[in-house]
C-alpha cells in the first residue's frame, strides 16, 4: 500500500494531530475513503470497528471543516449517527483528538444521562455533533439543534441501527438535512435493507469493501468445536480453565445469553461479566472498565453491545454462538491477533449453525480446523454427576444414576439454561440444586494445573 497521510494534502495541524496517535500508514479503509471524501463523494463502507474507520471518514471532515471554520463560525456541519453511546462516545474521542491543534469543536449527544450538560454544550456552537438517534431527534424536536446546516452526514454501524430498530428514526434525521449533503453510510454487512435505505439516502456512491481481505484473519489460529447448545456452557468453562489467555471475549446471541454465561462462568469460580443493551450506562461502562484492567479478564457480549468497543490485548475471541452473517465472524475474529500479535479464536458449533460454519469459510476462503474436545480430561461425565449430587447431599435412584449417565445426554440440565418464565418459577428448587462449578466436576484434581494462566500478549 503507497498512500501516506501526507498524500491526501492534510493541513499540518491534522498531520500533527496523527503523528501523536502514532499512526504511520493508513489502513486499507483509509487509503480509499479518505480521497472519496475529500472529492465530495457520497461512499457506502462495508467495514467495522478495528479497520480503523473512525480516522477514515474523521480525518477528511476535519480537513473540510478547518477551511469552513476560518472565520470561527461553529454552525452544525458535519454529523455523525452511532447506534450505542458507545461507540458514540470513542468516536467523539477520536474527533477530538485528530482536532487537537484546529479550530473544531465537537461534543457527543447520547440518551442514559441528563440532556442539561448537552444543551448547554449546543448552545456554544458546535462544528461536528456524534449521536444517537433517539436522544439527537428529542434535542431536535425541543429545538435545541438546527439540521438544516449539515453538510456531511456520517451513519456509523448502519446494519445495528436496523436491528436495533432505530433505522426509522435515522431515516427521520435524514430528511431533516438539506439534499445538498454529503452522505457516508459504514456497515458491516449488507443485508437487502441496508442495500435499500442506502439507495435512498446516498446520490451515487463509492462502495468500499474491507470485508475480509483487510482483517488478516488467516494469522489467527481459529478452530471449531461441534458441541450442541446443552453442552455449551461445559465445553466452554472447561476450555477456560485449560487454556493461558489474557483477556477474552466471549461472544454469544442474546442478552438472555450474556447474562447466563457469565453467571456460569463466575460459579466455576472466574472472573467474567456480561455487556449487552440491556444494561444501564453505568453497569455497561463498568463492564468495559473491568475488562480492560483485567479485572474480570473475560467479558461475555452480544455483538450490539461489544461493536463500537475499541479493546487491545484480547488473546482469545470465543464465538458462544456462530453469527448469521459470515462478515460478523470475521469482525469478531479480527479482535484478537492485531498488530502482529498472536490471537487465538474458537467456536461452538451446534448442528443448527453448520450452515453458518460453511458461509463462514466460503467468505474467508478459509477452512477452520475441526477439534475435539476431551471432556474426559476433566473428570468423565457420571463423575460430574455424582459430584453434583454429593454437593446438595442429594442420592437418586439407580435408575435415575444411570440415565444420566447416557451418552446422549451428558450432561443435560447441569448448568441454567434460558427458559420460560413460568417453566423457570415451577422448577426453581429443582433446577438451582443442579448448578455445579468446575471444584465439583474434578475435586480430586490438583487446580492449579487448569487454572488459568494470565499473561499479556507481548
Ligand atoms: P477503528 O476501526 O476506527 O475503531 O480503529 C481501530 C483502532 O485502530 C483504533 O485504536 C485506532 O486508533 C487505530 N488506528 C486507526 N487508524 C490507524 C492507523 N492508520 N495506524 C494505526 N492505527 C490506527
Amino acid at each position: 500500500m503507497s498512500a501516506s497521510f501526507e498524500s491526501f494534502g492534510f493541513a499540518s495541524s491534522i498531520l500533527r494531530a496523527i503523528e501523536t496517535r502514532g499512526y504511520q500508514t493508513p489502513t486499507p479503509i483509509q487509503a480509499e475513503v479518505i480521497p472519496l471524501v475529500l472529492q465530495g463523494k457520497d461512499v457506502l463502507g462495508c467495514a467495522q470497528t478495528g479497520t480503523g474507520k473512525t480516522a477514515a471518514f474523521a480525518l477528511p471532515a476535519i480537513e473540510q471543516l478547518t477551511e469552513s471554520t476560518a472565520a470561527g463560525n461553529h454552525k452544525l456541519k458535519v454529523l455523525v449517527l452511532s447506534p450505542t453511546r458507545e461507540l458514540a462516545i470513542q468516536i467523539n474521542e477520536c474527533f477530538d483528538a485528530y482536532s487537537k491543534h484546529c479550530n473544531v469543536r465537537q461534543t457527543v449527544i447520547h440518551g442514559g444521562v441528563g440532556a442539561n450538560p448537552q444543551i448547554q454544550r449546543l448552545r456554544k456552537g458546535m462544528d461536528v455533533v456524534v449521536a444517537t438517534p433517539g436522544r439527537l431527534l428529542d434535542l431536535h424536536q425541543q429545538e435545541h439543534l438546527d439540521l438544516s446546516s449539515v453538510e456531511l452526514l456520517i451513519i456509523d454501524e448502519a446494519d445495528l441501527m436496523l436491528d436495533m430498530g432505530f433505522i426509522d428514526d435515522v431515516s427521520k434525521i435524514v430528511k431533516l438535512t438539506t439534499n445538498r449533503r454529503q452522505t457516508l453510510l459504514f456497515s458491516a454487512t449488507l443485508p437487502d435493507a441496508i442495500k435499500t435505505v442506502a439507495a435512498d439516502w446516498l446520490s451515487n456512491p463509492a462502495t468500499i469493501n474491507v470485508v475480509p481481505d483487510a482483517i488478516p484473519i488467516h494469522l489467527i489460529q481459529q478452530s471449531v468445536y461441534f458441541v450442541e447448545n446443552i453442552n455449551k456452557d461445559l465445553l466452554l468453562i472447561q476450555y477456560l480453565f485449560a487454556t493461558p489467555r489474557a483477556r477474552t471475549l466471549v461472544f454469544v446471541r442474546t442478552k438472555q445469553d450474556a447474562e447466563r454465561v457469565s453467571r456460569n462462568i463466575n460459579r466455576a469460580k472466574l472472573e467474567a461479566l456480561p455487556l449487552h443493551g440491556n444494561k444501564s450506562q453505568g453497569r455497561r461502562r463498568k463492564s468495559i472498565e473491568a475488562f480492560k484492567s483485567e479485572q474480570a479478564p473475560i467479558l461475555v457480549a452480544t455483538d450490539v453491545a461489544a461493536r463500537g468497543l475499541d479493546i487491545d490485548n484480547i488473546s482469545h475471541v470465543i464465538n458462544y454462538a456462530l453469527p448469521e452473517y459470515p462478515e460478523i465472524y470475521i469482525h469478531r475474529v479480527g479482535r484478537t491477533g492485531r498488530a502482529g500479535s498472536k490471537g487465538e479464536a474458537i467456536s461452538l458449533c451446534a448442528s443448527h449453525e453448520r450452515y453458518h460454519l460453511e458461509q463462514i469459510e466460503k467468505l474467508a476462503g478459509i477452512a477452520i480446523s475441526r477439534r475435539e474436545w476431551n471432556y474426559d480430561d476433566f473428570g468423565n461425565l457420571l463423575q460430574l454427576e455424582r459430584a453434583m449430587h454429593r454437593k446438595k447431599g442429594n442420592h437418586r435412584p439407580a435408575a435415575k444414576e444411570k440415565e444420566a449417565s447416557s451418552e446422549d445426554s451428558p450432561v443435560e440440565n447441569q448448568w441454567e439454561r434460558g427458559r420460560g418464565k413460568k417453566k423457570k418459577k415451577k422448577n426453581k428448587r429443582k433446577r438451582k440444586s443442579k448448578v455445579i462449578t468446575m471444584d465439583d466436576i474434578n475435586p480430586s484434581r490438583n487446580s492449579a494445573k487448569y487454572a488459568p494462566k494470565k499473561r499479556t500478549l507481548d
